[in-house]
């Protein structure tokens, strides 16, 4: 995996932190109680994921948890993404869609996500900007996370 970031340092200990959550992804397990589901895939890759929420009567997100297989980088997102989106509510999480997305697809610094919810494990994505291909595996969890919460049954990056 080829990354280009600030500085070599943070280079290395963004490049563990995807290995580390694509070696061993975290909430990697189907929920049968989930409330909002919804498939990911990316012919492109071959990445393919199913996303599973549980929401309570509160709008907030109490667990989450994904199966599937694809890329370092699609299982690492996808393992980042249960771990930010776990505890917050429903329009949190899609303030953080906003913002991975927009980050990763228009380069663009805007934080739409609340400050409260720490985003920075994230930065670790923001290396794949500049290969198009990659893009669209870092980001497939968090459409797959789009379409769960507004009730579609799959997202595809075609
Ligand atoms: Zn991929």
């Amino acid at each position: 995996m080829n990354m280009v970031l600030e500085n070599d340092e943070l280079q290395d200990l963004y490049r563990e932190l995807i290995l580390d959550h694509a070696r061993k992804p975290r909430n990697f397990r189907r929920l049968d109680d989930a409330t909002h589901t919804a498939e990911g895939i990316n012919p492109l890759c071959g990445d393919k994921l199913r996303l599973y929420l549980l929401i309570d009567a509160n709008d907030t997100v109490v667990d989450a948890g994904f199966e599937g297989s694809g890329c370092a980088i699609s299982m690492a997102s996808a393992s980042l993404l249960t771990e930010t989106v776990t505890n917050i509510s429903v329009a949190d999480a899609e303030a953080c869609f906003n913002t991975v997305t927009q980050r990763l697809t228009l380069g663009s610094s805007g934080d739409q996500a609340p400050h409260k919810i720490d985003l920075s494990k994230l930065r670790a994505l923001d290396g794949v900007r500049q290969y198009p291909s990659r893009v669209k595996c870092a980001t497939l969890a968090w459409h797959a996370l789009h379409a769960a919460i507004n009730s579609q049954s799959t997202a595809t990056t075609e």
